[in-house]
């Protein structure tokens, strides 16, 4: 295929993808739990309301009950009396001694309960603001994901893209010898260092392969095609006869390595 894409724009495409792609189900993930966590402060909310009136109710009973036999026990009226659903208490002020003393009796009680209701209210008033923040959180909730998940498509999009383009790019054919960006500052193929005598060979569309120098490659293919990595090492080492055995060495280990000679590559 004749596409000549860098290799870099599709490997950064497959990294923008990955990266939106963990961006978008992590922060979409994060997005639920606040959401559930909310939730749960509102279930525990609403559950120490109720507790708290029946406690309330209970000690409501218990206050009856003890006016109750106060009353029986020093022969007055119950100061506790109820209507419909609501309970009154008649405080004495002044009067029969009997009936003062339990009015007062009764009073300290009256007035932890008359706290309790209070309290109660309160809690109800926090209970529905609870109610009212998780409606806001919802539609955040709901808002937000419609963005999380935008992010998330478009990450599979970019990474699509990306291995798409990389598979072009690797099997792109075109000059016969694959085009790589690698910067390479010797000779693929004979292993001499490019200098401005030592200058690229050319590919068959007239451009410059990066990889093999002018004597070994010319017109989009080797110039001795027959030379195994061998002919060069032994046609080198001749050349560097008087070098120290390190630097044969060495040689060899470099020829080893070119990309000519890497089966992986072809
Ligand atoms: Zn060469």
């Amino acid at each position: 295929m004749n596409i000549n894409i860098p290799d870099k724009i599709s490997k950064f495409l497959v990294l923008i993808g990955i990266l939106l792609l963990t961006y978008g189900i992590y922060r979409g993930d994060q997005n639920d739990q606040k959401y559930f966590e909310k939730i749960d402060l509102y279930n525990q909310w609403h559950d120490s309301v109720s507790i708290n009136e029946l406690k309330t109710d209970n000690y409501l009973n218990n206050l009856k009950s003890v006016s109750e036999d106060l009353a029986i026990k020093y022969n007055i009226k119950n100061p506790i009396y109820s209507t419909d659903s609501t309970t009154h208490f008649n405080r004495l002020l002044n009067g029969e001694k009997n009936a003062v003393l339990v009015s007062d009796s009764i009073n300290k009680m009256w007035e932890t309960y008359v706290q309790l209701k209070f309290k109660n209210k309160l809690y109800h008033k926090k209970a529905d603001m609870l109610d009212k923040n998780l409606e806001a959180e919802k539609k955040f909730k709901q808002d937000s994901q419609g963005i999380f998940i935008n992010i998330i498509v478009l990450g599979f999009c970019f990474l699509m893209l990306g291995l798409f383009l990389w598979f072009i790019d690797e099997h792109d054919t075109k000059t016969g010898v694959k085009q790589s960006d690698s910067i390479y500052k010797w000779c693929q193929s004979c292993g001499k260092s490019f200098s401005s005598i030592r200058i690229n060979g050319l590919n068959k569309d007239g451009q410059a392969n990066l990889a093999f120098c002018n004597c070994c490659y010319d017109n989009g293919e080797f110039t001795k095609p027959q030379l195994t990595k061998e002919d060069f090492l032994n046609e080198a080492l001749i050349e560097l006869k008087s070098k120290p055995w390190l630097v044969r060495k060495l040689l060899a280990v470099r020829l080893n390595n070119l990309d000519r000679w890497n089966p992986d590559k072809y």
